[in-house]
């Protein structure tokens, strides 16, 4: 029996053979500013440990793991036996943690590392493209489900706001899957681990209704652009971006959103 706080999202991994394939997929080097969210009881954190912190120690790069963990008795346990080995640990809220101040200390990009806590996993995601300019890639195991919803095609199933919500940050490679067996305790469905290439600039230009216009466009599946956006659009203005307004949202691709967003801005 493991020891886990549900509402933490605590499902710990323990499958070796997984957990060398996620260090491999992120290849730590030692001038990386890895920052691990939710280390838990450390099993990835160990082998990043020493790709990082000791291979800068060698090397004389100037490498750093940096982790938050909220659950103070892991922190607790962190302390006595990894903060020893040169892991920065910062206790507290992963959604409140300052990464730009941080990226600040480092004087580098982050590379985020995480199998997150599946409760907070989107707030997490957005919270951190707040501030895309600090970051340089995040490598993340989530809910199968989310994995295929962040890097869905338009049309596909999996296809909707959090997919286009990010698109015009991150470059996402859905890398491999995880089945249940390799957690303690066990979680119910299968997870997937994804990385996310931060862009130096948005892959369109944004404008500041994009948000709220996606929002809108996938407020209701099946809709057609004509009815989902008549608050903000007509179907003159609609075609007038080049898409069709009888078009249903998850067909259309994210720099279409960003045409539209555009749009409502010039009406
Ligand atoms: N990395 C460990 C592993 O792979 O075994 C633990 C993963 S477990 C799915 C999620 C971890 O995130 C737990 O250690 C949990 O306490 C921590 N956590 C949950 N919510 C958090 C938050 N808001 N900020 C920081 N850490 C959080």
């Amino acid at each position: 029996m493991v020891f886990a706080r549900k509402r933490f999202g605590q499902n710990f991994l323990h499958d070796a053979g997984v957990i060398a394939h996620i260090v491999e997929a992120i290849d730590p080097r030692a001038d990386d500013a890895l920052v691990e969210i939710g280390p838990g009881h450390g099993v990835l954190t160990r082998p990043l440990l020493d790709a990082v912190v000791t291979a800068a120690a060698d090397s004389r790069a100037s490498g750093s793991l940096d982790a938050v963990e909220i659950d103070r008795d892991l922190a607790a346990e962190l302390r006595a036996t990894l903060v020893p080995r040169g892991l920065v640990l910062h206790e507290g809220d992963a959604l409140r943690f300052d990464f730009a101040a941080l990226a600040a200390t480092r004087g580098r990009k982050l590379r985020v590392v995480g199998n997150l806590p599946y409760n907070v996993s989107t707030p997490l995601l957005f919270h951190l493209l707040t501030t895309p300019s600090v970051l340089q890639d995040l490598h993340i195991m989530l809910q199968r489900e989310v994995i295929e919803r962040i890097c869905a095609a338009p049309g596909s199933d999996a296809y909707g706001r959090l997919t286009v919500m990010l698109a015009p940050w991150v470059a996402t490679e859905h890398l491999f899957d995880v089945g249940p067996g390799a957690f303690r305790p066990a979680p119910k469905v299968w997870s997937a681990v994804a990385r996310l290439t931060v862009r130096t600039e948005p892959a369109f230009t944004l404008a500041p209704t994009y948000a709220a216009v996606v929002a809108a466009a996938f407020s209701q599946r099946r809709k057609t652009l004509r009815n989902a956006l008549r608050s903000w659009l007509d179907a003159d203005a609609i075609s007038a971006c080049g898409i069709d307004p009888g078009a249903r949202p998850e067909t259309l691709a994210p720099a279409e959103f960003g045409r539209l967003a555009a749009a409502v801005v010039n009406v």
